[in-house]
């Protein structure tokens, strides 16, 4: 059940107001349990993956590699996928029979069901989120006689953290100099791979080349990359958003700089 008397129709998109209602539950005792967590598509977020490979206690690298895969884009940037199981029904590699192994990291397409975002360029612009609900057919969920509105679904399953995650990233990929320009080099496109998704070989990268010496970096930040991901992740779109669409963002250090200009001739 959606309050469609709530819905929104304003030029011609159908969506559902914050305050909108709708009937779901999820339970273990329901017939439907976990067989949504098969045959899907579940594309991860850079901070899904830093989420599951620490839940699991496994290298980016090795989640990479056993866990998924990568798809390359139009623009250049690659897409992540989960890898679904080898068996009959493609299962998901976390589903057990009493429900998801890493439900509190779960990716955050998981979490906002049955609600999916709605988004289009009016939308994008507006800079809010919209939301519909899912129409699966198989789920009970919706046969259940608890009702929530959109935003305590939202803030119940913790997606404003996500969203709040996803944006130094978004600010990035949605950014029109490069949806303009697309990444054709292949060295560029594995940097970028590297910053969003691979965090823990962009760590060694960050440690164990001149990237130090490069850049005139805050000591404070340097120490806290050094063993917290979530800084390390902010630190690489910075890197990204600096290299990519030439934002300063970080600053070259002089030194570097003088010696670069006097390489080039320039003054
Ligand atoms: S199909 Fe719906 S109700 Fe059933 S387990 Fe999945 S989300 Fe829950
Ligand atoms: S990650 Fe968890 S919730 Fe998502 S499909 Fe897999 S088992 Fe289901």
């Amino acid at each position: 059940m959606t309050d469609v008397g709530t819905q929104n129709e304003t030029k011609g998109l159908k969506v559902l107001r914050p305050e909108s209602r709708f009937r779901f539950a999820c339970h273990e005792g329901l017939g439907c349990f976990t067989q949504c967590c098969r045959d899907i598509t579940i594309v991860l977020t850079p901070y899904d993956i830093l989420r599951i490979k620490n839940a699991l206690g496994i290298s980016s690298g090795l989640f990479l590699e056993q866990y998924t895969h990568s798809l390359m884009g139009k623009s250049g940037f690659s897409g992540v996928i989960l890898k679904m199981a080898d068996d009959e029904q493609r299962s998901c590699p976390f589903v057990t029979p009493h429900g998801c192994s890493i439900y509190e990291d779960r990716p955050w397409s998981c979490r906002v069901y049955p609600l999916q975002p709605e988004s289009t360029k009016l939308t994008e612009k507006s800079g809010k989120s919209y939301y519909s609900v899912m129409g699966i057919p198989f789920c009970q969920g919706f046969e259940e006689n608890q009702t929530t509105t959109v935003q305590n679904w939202l803030a119940s399953q913790g997606i404003p953290h996500y969203l709040e995650m996803e944006k130094p990233f978004k600010k990035i990929t949605t950014n029109p100099f490069l949806s303009d320009k697309h990444i054709k080099n292949y060295k560029i496109q594995q940097m970028c791979f590297m910053a969003c998704y691979d965090l823990d070989r962009f760590r060694r990268f960050v440690f164990e080349s001149s990237f130090l010496h490069q850049f005139d970096t805050d000591p404070r930040e340097i120490d806290k990359i050094g063993s917290d991901d979530v800084a390390l992740y902010r630190f690489a779109m910075k890197w990204l958003e600096y290299g990519l669409i030439g934002q300063h963002v970080l600053k070259v250090n002089p030194g570097v700089l003088a010696a670069k200009k006097q390489e080039l001739g320039i003054r």
